[in-house]
């Protein structure tokens, strides 16, 4: 295997063109890939059109032949069909099968290489087409290539995680995988109350057995990068980490730029860089190093997206960013450049803070806005024990791990054990799918540090296996449940009652306990549907005393189904 990333770029990327007036332009792989070379990056797979049967993974049969009849015929005289039009976003051209389906396979072929071990990382600037919809085409989009290569992924078993760090939300990708629950889409954007596509609010979590596998981050008009990087770094370790995904695949769009025209973020380039890197160390992590990057919109041609695309190349290459851009490149592009409007180009990767624009207070509010938001949709998609554990210092989801290994599962009939210390904790294994998060290696390292800072954990012991846990954690107001959970084999059998009557037992009769339970609380290899979980929740919470009601805002108004719970 070979430690740089596959570059997937080629003859027929130029293809994939709405015309000259359209925002879409494949101008930007001139200044684009010529700095990626620059840096010393090779394209080295050229896409070639996907067949038709590996597009129906994701599309319809009568889509597609929509699709070819538009590139086939006289498609002046048609009339629009399935968002293809004259005037229209996604207007028809000559080809436009052969070029939307050659996006297509390239991040098929892309995700094939991750897949067979070929490469770690893969890296396609022409692929992140994630507005296109199983029916239609949507937001220059026709087929959607990283729903596709995420669906090749599923073929292969593999649990995937989808981060789209695009200014649009990612709504093509989440509408074709919603009802997976192997398939967790994560969106940051610009809110749809002003920007296209117009969806992608906090309360869109996914229903039923795949409920709690949508995540949207809808942010304010003008948010920056500190907002935008704070709520990046902060989500997509933490659900990687809840998740435990395979492979991770991530649309890296530059149109959340200050600079960039169609949009009202006022990101920078210093941010998506970190966020490419961030993604980078996540799939280390979390998936065995695979990671499938695409692009995805930039409406910067010059000034922003051959930045971007760097940058996302250098993480996937295991490289520094330089101090300068090339002089030989600048002086390339200027005239070009200046041509199409953009008067001079940057001389650095990274740009200045706030891509040098002044503090201003219509800035601060959107930024404490989306803080706001980002800050209620983790309270309610991470669950209880994750943020207990980062926001006390048990545990960084973001650090290194060591490799993990798989335990046997036990069969005898489990102890009840009301408190285990810290001795007898690490002489016991976890089994996994007991609790968050997903490697149980973690876990138990994670409720290692929680019981040295004072955190009461009950147990289900079987042949030294931990096959439930239960656990919580106090300050001067009370105790929170933080989590409880059975293994697989052992549900059904009234354990996870008995554990959690022998936990309260040890609580001081005063102290009020307090428990949260929302859309994040669930096995997330086997999840049950929705309501179903909720039920059991509620049955167990109620038998051991407690009084439940809706969980409040902001939490309710991301997940109205979430309850809180008291006792004492
Ligand atoms: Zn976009
Ligand atoms: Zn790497």
């Amino acid at each position: 295997m070979t430690d740089q990333p596959l570059v997937v770029f080629g003859p027929r990327s130029l293809d994939y063109d709405f015309g000259p007036a359209h925002p879409l332009t494949p101008r930007r792989f001139g200044p684009g890939i010529d700095l990626l070379r620059a840096l010393g990056a090779e394209p080295g797979l050229a896409p070639e059109p996907a067949s038709d049967d590996e597009l129906l993974l994701s599309h319809t049969r009568a889509y597609v032949e929509v699709v070819r009849r538009f590139s086939e015929f006289d498609h002046g005289s048609m009339e629009p069909e399935a968002g293809i039009g004259l005037g229209g976003d996604n207007p028809p051209f000559h080809g436009m099968h052969e070029a939307g389906a050659a996006v297509a396979g390239g991040s098929l072929r892309a995700v094939e290489a991750i897949l067979r071990g070929d490469v770690e990382h893969a890296f396609h600037p022409g692929g992140g087409l994630h507005h296109a919809m199983p029916a239609r085409a949507s937001g220059f989009c026709i087929y959607d290539d990283p729903a596709l290569a995420i669906a090749r992924a599923r073929r292969e078993g593999l649990r995937v995680l989808y981060a789209d760090l695009d200014v649009h939300h990612g709504d093509g990708v989440e509408a074709i995988h919603a009802a997976d629950p192997g398939v967790l889409t994560l969106s940051f954007h610009e809110s749809g109350r002003y920007l296209f596509p117009g969806t992608g609010f906090v309360d869109e979590i996914g229903e039923g057995a795949a409920s709690a596998t949508i995540v949207n981050v809808p942010l304010e008009p003008d948010t920056g990068e500190t907002a935008w990087l704070e709520a990046v770094r902060r989500l997509v370790p933490e659900l990687a980490a809840s998740f435990g995904p395979d492979l991770i695949v991530s649309q890296h769009g530059a149109d959340s730029h200050a600079w960039d025209p169609l949009a009202h973020l006022r990101n920078t380039t210093t941010a998506m860089g970190e966020a490419a890197r961030l993604v980078h160390a996540i799939a280390h992590r979390e998936a065995g190093g695979r990671w499938l990057a695409t692009g995805g919109g930039g409406y910067g041609v010059y000034s922003v997206v051959p930045r971007t695309w760097s940058l996302v190349w250098l993480a996937s290459a295991h490289r520094e960013i330089p101090d300068r851009l090339p002089a030989a490149w600048r002086d390339r592009w200027a005239d070009e450049a200046a041509r199409y409007g953009t008067a001079a180009l940057p001389s650095s990767f990274v740009d200045p803070p706030n891509a040098g624009d002044p503090a201003s207070r219509s800035q601060d509010a959107a930024e404490r806005q989306s803080q706001a938001t980002a800050a209620a949709v983790r309270e309610t998609v991470v669950p209880r024990l994750l943020r207990a554990a980062v926001d006390r210092g048990w545990w960084d989801p973001a650090a290194p791990r060591d490799a993990t290994s798989t335990t046997p599962v036990p069969s005898a009939t489990p102890t009840v054990v009301a408190t285990v210390d810290a001795a007898a904790w690490d002489g016991l294994r976890l089994v996994p799918q007991v609790m968050a998060p997903a490697d149980p290696l973690a876990g138990h390292r994670l409720i290692a540090a929680a019981l040295r800072d004072g955190a009461t954990v009950s147990a289900a012991v079987s042949d030294s296996e931990l096959v439930g846990v239960c656990v919580s954690a106090g300050d001067a107001s009370g105790n929170e449940l933080l989590a409880l959970g059975v293994a697989p084999a052992f549900r059904r059998q009234g354990l996870a009652g008995r554990l959690l009557a022998a936990h309260l037992a040890t609580v001081e009769p005063s102290r009020q306990i307090r428990a949260s339970v929302t859309v994040a609380e669930r096995d997330v290899v086997e999840p049950l549907d929705r309501s179903l979980r909720m039920d059991i929740a509620r049955r167990l919470l109620v038998g051991a005393g407690f009084a439940v009601e809706r969980a409040p805002d902001p939490i309710g108004r991301v997940d109205p189904l979430a309850i809180v719970a008291t006792r004492g």
